[in-house]
């Protein structure tokens, strides 16, 4: 069926400035690969976020893998993430060992609260994953406290939340590593694909570029006898007993470039999402069986545009929406109901606000570039919907 309005229609647009970046540096640059734009673009992202290291990867998922590999678990070793969340915040972490404990979620803000993370941790637990999910920033300064008291690895999955920030600092800054993803159906995207990993620790940050590139990162002296082959230089006995093995998970150079472009008007393209969200909840004020959540600050970039029914109508109205040409759909199969996640024993789970959440929840197509035309008939479209149904 064709769609008025698809969830995932063409989601970006690029400037004349952005376009003729990519054709300049597709022509310019030298490598294509891990030159000057990928070093000015971390830059960059580390005076927009406030933070010392900052790493271009090919996407958040690489980050995530990246994260997993430095956390070094152990056998038996326990990781908390949220069951209502994509699954790249989940899997890479059982590909390195972890033992997955699923933590719920706050009903009202759809993500997890030092208080869901708290029930989770045992003697094992190593490492906790927060994820921002819908562009919302979780209460990281409690968080933050929690993590601290027991000791714990956190991880910021802020792959939707770029530009959120809670106390005027951003989300993906708090722990000890905030990942972002610049895939095409995010808030910015260079090209389809990209990510960028923070990393707090000074040392470790110095031993991303190697686990990033095969092994090796460029040397910072003029080596003897350069014509022979550099070997792979990643060796941190002291560190890890060298039971690292390298990725290549590089980003190019026009991805690299365009992203650094990008980084000037993400803000802009956050405050039209969020007004666009505020509308739109506004608009559907007296329908108070579909339960929004509304944030009018920049803790919320409203990446995505969801609410909760409270009377059980969500297919109902999905399928209305639908012969209406208005394309929602329901995001985020909680992770322990996921044939994947259960046949490798995780799951269990007591997470009932993740459960209710998913159940009941809508998704509402929501590109910034959508027109403003499409998007009234979008709110008009609803309103007659919900009025059929109450
Ligand atoms: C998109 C997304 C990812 C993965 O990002 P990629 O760049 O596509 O690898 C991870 N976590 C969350 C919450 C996401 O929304």
């Amino acid at each position: 069926m064709k769609y008025k309005i698809p969830f995932s229609g063409r989601a970006h647009s690029f400037t004349k400035e952005e376009q003729d970046t990519v054709i300049e540096v597709m022509q310019k640059a030298n490598p294509l690969t891990q030159g000057v734009y990928q070093e000015s673009f971390q830059k960059k992202f580390c005076n927009f976020m406030d933070v010392d290291y900052a790493f271009a990867l090919n996407n958040a998922t690489s980050a995530l893998e990246l994260c997993a590999q430095l956390c070094q678990f152990n056998l038996g070793d326990e990781v908390i993430i949220p069951s209502h969340t994509y699954t790249a915040s989940a899997y890479p972490f059982l590909k390195k060992g972890a033992k997955i404990i699923w933590s719920d979620i706050d009903l009202e803000t759809r993500v997890v609260t030092a208080k869901t993370i708290e029930s989770c941790i045992t003697s094992k637990t190593k490492a906790i994953v927060v994820v921002h999910l819908y562009g919302y920033c979780a209460d990281m300064p409690k968080i933050m406290q929690l993590a601290k008291r027991h000791n714990l690895l956190v991880i910021e999955d802020s792959a939707q939340a770029i530009g959120a920030k809670i106390k005027g600092k951003m989300a993906g800054t708090f722990g000890d590593f905030g990942v972002f993803s610049f895939h095409s159906h995010k808030n910015i995207t260079t090209l389809g694909e990209g990510g960028m990993l923070i990393v707090k620790d000074e040392k470790i940050a110095s031993i991303v570029p190697l686990l990033r590139h095969h092994g090796h990162c460029d040397f910072s002296y003029d080596r003897k006898n350069y014509w022979l082959p550099a070997m792979g230089n990643l060796d941190f006995p002291e560190l890890y007993g060298n039971k690292l093995w390298p990725n290549n998970f590089c980003l190019g150079e026009v991805e690299c470039a365009l992203g650094e472009k990008l980084l000037e008007r993400v803000e802009l393209i956050n405050a039209d999402k969020r007004k666009r969200a505020l509308q739109f909840i506004d608009e559907l004020k007296e329908f108070t069986e579909l339960e929004f959540h509304r944030v009018d600050s920049t803790r919320h970039n409203y990446h995505l545009l969801v609410a909760r029914f409270i009377d059980k109508k969500r297919d109902t109205f999905i399928e209305k929406m639908s012969k209406k040409g208005v394309q929602c759909v329901v995001q985020y199969y909680p992770l322990n109901r996921y044939d994947f996640y259960r046949k490798a024993g995780y799951g269990d789970a007591k997470c009932p606000s993740a459960d209710n959440f998913y159940d009941n929840m809508v998704s509402f197509p929501f590109s910034h570039i959508m027109d403003n035309q499409t998007f009234e008939d979008m709110i008009d479209i609803t309103k007659t919907v919900l009025s059929e149904l109450a």
